[in-house]
């Protein structure tokens, strides 16, 4: 049996700052990160996991993770993934450790870069991309592999398990029609706030060329600015002569769009904040965007503000815009509370902002007993390549639903990774499919020689050759 021998991290920066990639109203300079783990044991087996920051400080956060990975030196590996509830525990509970979060900030942010690596190991044992392994679990070891403390005011293990039965039977049914279809997918890389007005309007032609029907747009910094890029895009996606050769307008008022305020052609814009209001200004600056119809604002507010978020759905409710927020929400208690409070309308989910895949499934759990709809944060680098798998969880074993979801893709930087996503002509996720792939996200080694910061080959270069 295989035991866990040590572990090696790695800073990887991409510097994505130069082209304004990822810019939105709150974060203006982003080189996107990957605080990257491999956990190594005494065979050929290894695991692979990531957490992803925007540059400065993803130094930290590796160190963070080298703590946290420390737990688990010696551990057997078929011990840990048995019961992947209580390894989940395990790695949470040091007394030491605990005092720096608890569950929340790096120490958390780098918990999920390592349990990611233990499930990623777990699936490669196996010989199944991730999302299959979890799929094909009974419902019982689906609930041994969730983390419960705390939420059990909202959901039980037994309430838990009767939802998953209820969903057992036609696990199969739905497995082969998203293998056929692919999940759901909307475009973000279109709508960045450091773009130009004619990038935008290129960018979101080729995206309905693409086939893609839900589309975001970053706003916050000026709402006369925010206007005019949403009717530019509303122009586009609203009007049939774009829609690639053969496909048909989708029906606005069908059950699948009902209530996201698609225009005529079934498309559906959405709007993003990161966070840079007050309540009350969120409240004002969004009715002024009513006219481009968004079908939520996500992070309006503060990430933690969880009475704040349910005073803005409760605003805007009569003018038709919804609440969309997760992607900094720091733990499964504070999805916990976003739900018992009727503050959200969609649910963000984010891959290692969560400790990893065993507190994703706890909050996905509870978005299925609260009826809300879950659409995975994504974009950076690697999310995409993690969240296909977590969507697919979603659809298969637990909601049982995908046709109101729609997974974020970003186009950026999947070139680094050795089994990246991709979108099929319909604008929707393909299915990973590759039984040595795990959880997706190993990187190719020159990635890392070339992006490793400081004395990376493109880092030294960028300073003219001096090393740090
Ligand atoms: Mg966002």
């Amino acid at each position: 049996m295989p035991k866990i021998t040590g572990y090696k991290t790695h800073d990887v920066r991409f510097p994505t700052s130069l082209s304004g990639d990822g810019t939105d109203a709150m974060n203006t300079e982003c080189d996107y990160s990957s605080a990257y783990v491999t956990l190594l044991t005494d065979t050929d087996l290894v695991g692979h996991g990531m957490t992803f920051t925007i540059g400065r400080g993803n130094e930290i956060v590796c160190t963070t993770i080298e703590s946290v990975a420390q737990r688990l030196v010696g551990k057997d590996t078929e011990e840990l993934f048995s019961d992947m509830g209580k390894t989940w525990d395990f790695m949470m509970s040091d007394p030491q450790l605990r005092w720096i979060g608890p569950e929340k900030g790096v120490i958390h942010i780098a918990s999920g870069a390592v349990n990611n690596a233990v499930w990623d190991m777990y699936a490669k044992s196996r010989k199944k991309p991730l999302w299959k392994l979890v799929v094909d679990f009974t419902p019982e070891e689906l609930v041994r592999s969730a983390a419960f403390r705390y939420i059990t005011d909202a959901i039980t293990k037994e309430e838990a398990l009767e939802m998953l039965k209820a969903k057992e039977a036609t696990k199969k049914e739905r497995e082969e029609k998203v293998r056929k279809l692919g999940y759901p997918a909307y475009v973000t890389s279109a709508g960045w706030l450091g773009y130009t007005d004619e990038k935008v309007a290129r960018l979101t032609k080729e995206a309905v060329a693409a086939g893609f029907n839900h589309f975001k747009m970053k706003v916050g910094a000026d709402q006369a600015n925010d206007l005019r890029r949403g009717k530019i895009i509303r122009s586009i996606i609203d009007d049939p002569q774009y829609l690639p050769p053969g496909i048909a307008p989708r029906d606005p008022n069908g059950d699948d769009l009902k209530g996201k305020n698609a225009g005529p052609t079934g498309s559906v814009l959405m709007i993003d904040a990161n966070q840079v209001w007050d309540v009350k200004q969120a409240i004002d600056y969004v009715k002024g965007l009513e006219e481009i119809k968004p079908w939520f604002i996500e992070e309006p507010t503060a990430p933690d503000d969880i009475l704040g978020h349910a005073a803005i759905r409760k605003a805007l409710k009569p003018h038709g815009i919804g609440v969309a927020t997760g992607e900094h929400a720091h733990n499964r208690m504070v999805f916990k509370q976003l739900l018992q409070a009727e503050a959200i309308d969609v649910c963000q989910i984010d891959s290692c902002r969560l400790a990893g895949v065993s507190e994703v499934i706890s909050v996905l759990l509870m978005a299925a007993k609260f009826g809300v709809t879950v659409c995975p944060h994504a974009g950076g680098v690697g999310l995409c390549e993690y969240v296909i798998h977590l969507s697919l969880i979603d659809y298969i074993a637990i909601s049982g639903s995908m046709e109101r979801n729609v997974l974020e893709f970003v186009d950026h930087l999947h070139e680094h990774f050795l089994n990246p996503c991709s979108i099929n002509a319909q604008g929707r996720y393909n299915v990973p499919s590759n039984p040595e792939e795990g959880y997706s996200i190993e990187m190719y080694e020159k990635s890392i020689a070339e992006y490793e910061f400081p004395n990376g080959s493109y880092w030294v270069g960028a300073r003219g050759g001096k090393k740090l």
